[in-house]
């Protein structure tokens, strides 16, 4: 923040506190350490809240070397707001004495880094879980308790937790002795990878070629995104599988009859690269979370994700492995039926990091590369069973963003690294492509570039004008579709529609790397709006090839 605003921050204080001086306000901060810790702690408010879960140390180090005002309260932001894990209570404690040192105890409130919207209810709910998983959850029930017992520390003496603490560090061993925990295979890879310079065997232009020469798309090939309308009667198969009314073979053959049914719709329609439809998941994370070892579901782990909409993510407790192929068998039936190119479908490391909880005792980093290599290990599978197409999924990619800029650079680059080995021990001819939407692009356009699929489908329609801009400063030279409408409104949109986001986009990208598509899956939309809308875009794809054609003449 400029001075500038510094000092309208510091107006806004006082006016609230000078019009309501019977107001006591705690001024929450949260997710982070505060840059401007001197001026926060100085504004005209009863208390300020301080995380010292996030701060990498800073805030904790501010309050030592600074102080902190006499007068006011701190909130100390102790335990772990979006973490699921039971906290190490004596590290807690420590830092909490930390403070003492520096702040008046009757002016010490421990509370959470965050509020708890970003964590379940009540782990004691989780009844389906490992022992030693269960045991060592601590959703917002448990987190209140050991803000409680903390407290008691505070006014009681250490001594009075014994108890309690003994029984947080034997949770946590536990669970650290699990051998879901500690893979030899798993780290033997890991050991190995600091040598692996994750890059494809040839430059984007070689393979290019080679994947001209062995494909022969039309210019502007036509492609979707990868599912294909989740139906009341989707749904309803999954139900009655899951709840046994169905045998494993005969959902697998609802399943397969579902393939068979939009291929043929996606070959009559004259799409080019088809894809399987994606109906045997239900959601992208989950379905592979449930196929690879190290993860966990529980039964009741619901959080708030936009406005009123709810998930439950997948909780990443052990060493990340794949025990056998998760999508060969659907994709190589669906290629079975057609002589076009079907793609692969996956989702990226680091969508499914980002979409998960994760262990607290490795880095982000090593349980997104662990993931990464299971999903090599799905991608070479799908190479070898003859796919010669695939598509890993990245919506999540700027979800990890640090909040401060200067940590950027690092997340990036072992993002990019991630995919980067999950994706590049394929052959030149194989492409890789991948998908992006929910975000702004602009700033990190690099790294996306830098990820080297051979194709990018990225969400734009809702943005389209502002995203076309980036590409008139940083020319894109590897395939890239651009989204040609919106998949999240049940309108049909007309060729018409579509042909102007066609024009709009070739006036700044090369029409012989451009890739025509929906901006996202399909999985929300009806079967005969899908239909509809599809084939206006091969309509509009074919006027746009005639003019492509002339102007190449
Ligand atoms: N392949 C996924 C789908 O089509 C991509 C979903 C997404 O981008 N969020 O459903
Ligand atoms: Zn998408």
């Amino acid at each position: 923040m400029t001075a500038d605003d510094l000092s309208r921050v510091r107006r806004i204080y006082e006016a609230l506190t000078s019009e309501a001086p019977g107001i006591r306000i705690m001024l929450q901060t949260y997710f982070e350490s505060v840059d401007a810790y001197g001026f926060v702690v100085s504004l005209p408010v009863h208390g300020i809240g301080l995380d010292f879960v996030h701060d990498g140390g800073r805030n904790l180090a501010a309050v030592r070397e600074q102080g902190f005002p006499a007068h006011k309260t701190l909130g100390a932001g102790l335990i772990d707001g979006r973490g699921i894990w039971k906290a190490d209570l004596r590290g807690k404690w420590a830092t909490l004495a930390a403070l003492r040192g520096a702040v008046s105890a009757d002016r010490i409130v421990v509370q959470p880094s965050s509020s708890l919207l970003h964590v379940p209810v009540s782990a004691a709910r989780e009844t389906a879980l490992p022992a030693e998983l269960q045991g060592a959850l601590a959703f917002a029930d448990e987190k209140l308790a050991e803000l409680v017992l903390l407290a008691k520390a505070g006014s009681q003496g250490v001594d009075a937790i014994a108890a309690g603490l003994g029984a947080a560090e034997r949770s946590r061993d536990a669970l650290q002795r699990s051998s879901a925990r500690t893979n030899g295979r798993v780290r033997a890879r890991m050991a190995s990878l600091a040598s692996e310079p994750a890059v494809r065997a040839s430059a984007f232009e070689s393979r290019r070629a080679v994947q001209d020469a062995k494909w022969q798309l039309p210019p502007l090939p036509t492609t979707t995104i990868g599912s294909f309308p989740q139906t009341p009667e989707v749904r309803g198969a999954r139900q009655k599988w899951r709840k046994g009314e169905w045998s494993p073979s005969q959902y697998a053959s609802f399943i397969q009859a579902q393939i068979r049914e939009w291929i043929d719709i996606q070959n009559e329609i004259g799409l080019d690269v088809l894809v399987h439809g994606e109906f045997e998941r239900t959601d992208m994370v989950e379905f592979f979370g449930e196929k690879l070892a190290g993860f966990a579901f529980t039964a009741k782990g619901w959080v708030q994700s936009y406005g009123s909409r709810c998930v439950k993510p997948p909780v990443i407790y052990g060493d990340v492995e794949l025990p056998e192929p998760m999508t060969v068998a659907e994709t190589v039936y669906a290629q079975s039926l057609t002589s076009k190119p079907v793609k692969g479908m996956l989702t990226g490391p680091i969508t499914i990091l980002n979409w998960s909880f994760v262990r607290d005792d490795k880095t982000r980093e090593e349980v997104a590369y662990q993931i990464a290599l299971a999903l090599r290990d799905e991608v070479e599978a799908l190479e070898a069973a003859g796919i010669g197409m695939i598509q890993v999924d990245e919506p999540a990619l700027r979800e990890g963003l640090p909040l401060k800029r200067e940590q950027w650079a690092h997340y990036l680059d072992w993002a990019v690294r991630a995919f980067r080995l999950s994706t590049s021990t394929v052959k030149d001819e194989t492409q890789i492509h991948t998908h992006m939407c929910y975000s702004e692009f602009h700033d990190i356009i690099e790294s996306i570039s830098a990820l080297d699929a051979d194709v990018i489908s990225i969400e734009t329609s809702r943005s389209h004008g502002e995203l076309i801009g980036i590409f008139e400063a940083h020319t894109y030279d590897k395939g890239i579709g651009l989204g040609v409408y919106d998949i999240h409104s049940p309108r049909v949109p007309s060729a018409d529609e579509m042909t102007q986001m066609i024009d709009r986009a070739l006036r700044v990208l090369d029409p012989g790397l451009f890739w025509i598509n929906p901006d996202c899956g399909l999985k929300t939309r009806g079967r005969t709006e899908t239909v509809e809308s599809l084939r206006n875009m091969v309509e509009a794809t074919e006027a746009a090839r005639e003019r492509y054609a002339v102007k190449q003449a």
